[in-house]
């Protein structure tokens, strides 16, 4: 539409007046003359990138907290350092990922070279969320230039902000030759979808997914589906409550619980709830006083439509709020809240929360934990409290997400050792560190094949004869 066209112009001087299917073709040019193929290249595209954070820090922190009143410490730790580790991760390590893979032989390749090569796909689409906008865009970018290949980003239009930012910076940093942003809401992501990429990375809601995976279909492109869901929390047996609660409020409350990895309920007895409530509501007070509204280190939710659609969902809900339950549109504002009483068929527990409301559901046993959990969609993460390793063993062998990790929340996709990723509606495929470079490769099968032992081939050239078959 006429938006993105004028949308466009603002990606970069080179790219002023060009469509979107022009910049797709330029890039693919690129790509055709080998350009980002040397080690080094990619090198020195890594490196121009944390010099782009680094160098802009401050930028990148006041368009956070204009976008989502990110608290500095919040960007710095989820968006600016996360990002930061995985581009000097990713220079540290590029050289043995690229090597090739020598793999078994057998007889009949003996004297063969047989290895498996790490080739980039060509070009590709990356599309990202608003509610990590710099994170979600840029860590999968850094995996596809590790592997080699020509890159669109699509920032979310939502986090606007720091959409802008990423369209003034990348260009001034990163080849434009090589990367570009393209600018634009759903419609103008309907339409650059509409051309042919060698793989799409999206980031965001399981509806949108849909109509990707559509696009997609057309040119038979490979897709990576990073999405949400309902990620649970169950506590059982034996939990120290004030650190458990301490790490589920922090989990929970991260960016005003817009994270696609935050524990999205609780699940646990009646008894530990009752040791646990008292605990969650003294732990907010330490966190963010008495007066919520007030503390610097409470996100915000990142528009009035979203805002109003949690308050909403919070109406709809037939539980007891115990803690917060309030809101104020115009600061696009909800207290960390807290409900119990909350049953299976509860409306908040029809979709993804993604903000900062708690249900608490009582279970009885473990098994029946389990149950609940196995009801529902696979999740992006799954997280268990106890000091029991029996109950963390007994959750992770009879359950199955994205990510697990026992005893705290989030943590465990900030190891770029680490893949991340879902399973079923949660997510197809993975990235973080060396997993970003695979996904964003084509592992190709090579033999080079001599011309030794000619003898030993003339086992298989018909006639072929029973001998031959028995040998
Ligand atoms: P969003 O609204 O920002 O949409 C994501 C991207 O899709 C944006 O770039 C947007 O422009 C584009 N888009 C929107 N409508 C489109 C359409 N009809 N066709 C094509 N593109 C379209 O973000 P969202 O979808 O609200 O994101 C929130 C969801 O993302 C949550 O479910 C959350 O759990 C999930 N999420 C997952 C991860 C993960 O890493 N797995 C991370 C963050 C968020």
């Amino acid at each position: 539409g006429l938006r993105g066209w004028c949308r466009l112009r603002h990606t970069s001087q080179s790219e002023r007046m060009e469509t979107q299917s022009q910049v797709v073709e330029r890039l693919r040019e690129t790509f055709r003359s080998g350009v980002t193929l040397p080690e080094q290249f990619r090198r020195t595209q890594l490196t121009n990138l944390i010099a782009m954070i680094e160098e802009n820090e401050e930028q990148i922190i006041k368009a956070l907290h204009k976008d989502l009143a990110k608290p500095k410490f919040e960007a710095v730790l989820s968006e600016v350092d996360i990002l930061i580790n995985e581009l000097y991760y990713a220079n540290a390590n590029l050289n043995s990922w690229m090597k090739r893979e020598y793999v078994t032989k057998n007889l009949a390749t003996k004297l063969d070279d047989c290895f498996v090569r790490r080739e980039p796909l060509g070009v590709v689409l990356v599309i990202g969320a608003w509610n990590y906008p710099l994170q979600l865009l840029l860590l999968p970018m850094v995996g596809a230039i590790a592997a080699g290949n020509c890159v669109i980003i699509k920032p979310s239009e939502i986090s606007a902000a720091t959409e802008q930012l990423i369209a003034e910076l990348v260009p001034k940093y990163l080849s434009q030759d090589c990367y570009a942003v393209v600018q634009g809401g759903a419609e103008e992501t309907k339409a650059l979808l509409k051309n042919r990429f060698d793989h799409i990375f999206y980031t965001g809601s399981q509806a949108v997914a849909r109509s990707v995976l559509v696009a997609a279909s057309v040119h038979l492109t490979p897709v990576t589906l990073e999405l949400g869901g309902k990620c649970p929390c169950l506590l059982y047996g034996a939990v120290n409550m004030a650190a458990a609660a301490r790490r589920l409020v922090w989990a929970k409350y991260f960016n005003s619980g817009q994270s696609c990895v935050a524990p999205d309920y609780v699940l646990c007895t009646p008894a530990t709830r009752e040791a646990l409530l008292p605990e969650i509501q003294k732990t907010l007070v330490d966190c963010f006083g008495t007066e919520p509204q007030a503390s610097p280190d409470l996100g915000r939710i990142v528009s009035p439509r979203h805002w109003t659609h949690l308050m909403e969902l919070l109406g709809r809900s037939k539980g007891k709020v115990v803690v917060g339950g309030e809101g104020n549109q115009e600061d696009k504002y909800i207290a960390p809240t807290v409900l119990v009483d909350v049953a299976e068929d509860d409306a908040l527990m029809q979709e993804e929360i993604f903000g900062p409301i708690l249900p608490i559901i009582c279970v009885d046993t473990l098994e029946e934990g389990i149950a609940f959990i196995n009801r529902q969609e696979k999740p992006l993460a799954l997280y268990v409290f106890s000091e029991e390793s029996s109950v963390v063993e007994t959750v992770l062998k009879n359950t199955s997400s994205g990510g697990f990790c026992s005893n705290d929340g989030i943590l465990h996709m900030t190891l770029p050792s680490l893949p991340f990723g879902g399973v079923g509606s949660s997510g197809w495929g993975n990235y973080h560190g060396r997993w970003g470079f695979e996904t964003f490769s084509h592992r190709r099968a090579c033999m080079l094949r001599g011309w030794g032992l000619e003898m030993l081939n003339g086992l298989r050239y018909p006639p072929y004869t029973e001998r031959k078959l028995s040998w």
